[in-house]
């Protein structure tokens, strides 16, 4: 399944009843995430209010929470405190590399080996459900224009 099927398929999932505003936020999504670049909710709430679709920003927010859980949409927190968005390219777990200035987000398949994570379950008795991990800080492009200054 590529992005756009991925994202109108859960969607469908999430079961909203009134079939126009779920249709209004998978097109807004579908054009922001197409290029890979991570989004606030704002931007989305901007997009949806130009199309003048109608949609109010509760069931925004209700309906990015219920396409993170479904694992359509990535939450990403940035190194600055921002909270964005993104349409990735995999549903496979994976982790994410952000630049804190412009917001980049790159997938990484890197992740914590089994063998560490359930030495840590024994260790401190925990069952571990998830885990996040980022990797934060500049990309070229930032680290040139910062040596420039
Ligand atoms: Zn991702
Ligand atoms: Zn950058
Ligand atoms: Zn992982």
């Amino acid at each position: 399944m590529d992005k756009a099927e991925r994202l109108t398929s859960a969607l469908a999932e999430v079961g909203e009843r009134n079939t126009q505003p779920r249709q209004a936020i998978a097109k807004a999504i579908a054009a922001m995430g197409e290029t890979g670049e991570a989004f606030p909710v704002e931007r989305l709430i901007g997009e949806l209010k130009s199309e003048k679709s109608g949609v109010g920003r509760a069931t925004v927010f209700r309906t990015v929470d219920r396409l993170v859980r479904l694992k359509v949409l990535d939450r990403i927190d940035f190194a600055d405190g921002e909270r964005w968005y993104r349409l990735c390219d995999t549903d496979e777990h994976h982790h994410h590399l952000t630049c804190r200035v412009c917001h980049r987000v790159v997938e990484l398949e890197l992740c914590l080996p089994r063998t560490k994570i359930e030495a840590i379950e024994q260790r401190e008795r925990f069952t571990i459900e998830d885990h996040e991990i980022s990797l934060f800080g500049l990309c070229e492009k930032c680290s040139l224009k910062a040596l420039e200054k």
